[in-house]
């Protein structure tokens, strides 16, 4: 067998029947093929233990069993969420219209009775596999591609569509916890300036070292730094209060500083800077994010306007407190 090749990796089936010589019996079919490999059980409730163990491809369930029945086991089964798609084939003698109606009501992908025609039992227990398989790929495909959706190219943290996200589902968590929730909207100072004076790639190169030195600044695992657009930033900062955020800021720009990424046409400095708008509320239910994002972005323009190079809040920028 080659380990390589996941197609030459037997699938495991989890068979449970109490009946003993038609275990043997199905085990003896199904491992003649090279394919499989079988875990047998006696009873319903085994099957449900063993199913977290062996993480089967299939379950063939035995209908009538001691302990936990077939139907019992299958409704259970389908209440997993990992088995919500998992293929579970019914074998049972009972061949009246109730234990069919039955056994597809509790979730069973298909239904064989006995005495077993074989050639039909291998070619439902492959074609079942393989469209597990097949939903399984896709359902990686699709995580991978959500991810993608919602990661900025060029500097590789979220972007605006990763951080409308976040806002959205912590706006609606801190709204019910009545906690605060911070956002601070950060713009590079005179970037036109930059990529003018050293080139589009330089200034991609810009961006990148500062997406990073923003992402090793957050603690918290809640914390939040997205590319907002361009090159402006966000910091999303639940459960802080409007002091911790700016010195959340203030420490980002002290680290872009540190940076020192020479800015020879910048008015504020030899170096690339950063202007900041910090905003900070407890959300209210029936108000929209978006006055968040408006009280931050209201901060960073008066950030640019003020002199740049600088953290401003909204509270102060706009109670008359500054
Ligand atoms: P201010 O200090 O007022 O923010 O001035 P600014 O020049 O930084 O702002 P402005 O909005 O005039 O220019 C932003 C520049 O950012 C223009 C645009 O070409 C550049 N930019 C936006 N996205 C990217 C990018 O992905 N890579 C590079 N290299 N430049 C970008
Ligand atoms: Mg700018
Ligand atoms: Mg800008």
């Amino acid at each position: 067998m080659d380990a390589a090749n996941p197609q030459s990796i037997p699938s495991t089936i989890l068979l449970a029947d109490d009946d003993a010589f038609m275990r043997r019996l199905l085990t003896a079919r199904l491992t003649h093929t090279g394919l499989y490999r079988v875990v047998e059980v006696d009873n319903g409730q085994a099957c449900l233990e063993a199913y977290h163990q062996v993480n089967p491809s299939i379950i063939l369930l035995d209908a009538s069993m001691p302990t936990m029945d077939g139907f019992e086991c299958c409704q259970q089964l389908r209440s997993l969420k990992p088995a919500e798609l998992l293929p579970i084939l019914m074998i049972t003698g009972l061949e009246d219209s109730a234990s069919v109606d039955r056994a597809f009501e509790v979730g069973a992908t298909d239904y064989v009775t006995k005495p077993i025609h074989w050639p039909v039992l291998l070619q439902r227990v492959r074609l079942a596999i393989e469209r597990y398989r097949l939903y399984q790929a896709l359902e990686a495909a699709n995580k991978t591609l959500q991810k993608l959706a919602t990661i900025d190219g060029l500097t590789q943290i979220p972007n605006r569509r990763g951080f409308d996200i976040a806002l959205q589902q912590e706006w609606r968590r801190l709204s019910r916890e009545q906690l605060p929730l911070a956002l601070a909207l950060f713009d590079v100072d005179f970037f036109k300036r930059y990529n003018d004076t050293y080139g589009h790639l330089a200034g991609d190169n810009c961006l990148r070292e500062i997406a990073a030195a923003a992402q090793s600044n957050m603690r918290r695992p809640a914390d939040l730094v997205a590319r907002y657009g361009g090159e402006e930033f966000a910091l999303l900062l639940p459960n802080i209060d409007e002091a911790g955020a700016l010195a959340i800021a203030r420490q980002l720009c002290a680290a872009v500083a540190q940076l020192a990424i020479p800015h020879a046409t910048s008015n504020t400095g030899p170096h690339v800077s950063l202007s900041v708008g910090v905003a900070c509320m407890v959300p209210r239910h029936q108000q929209s994010a978006e006055v968040l994002i408006e009280a931050a972005d209201k901060a960073l323009y008066q950030a640019k306007t003020s002199g740049r190079s600088r953290v401003v809040s909204h509270a102060h920028a706009f109670s008359g407190l500054s």
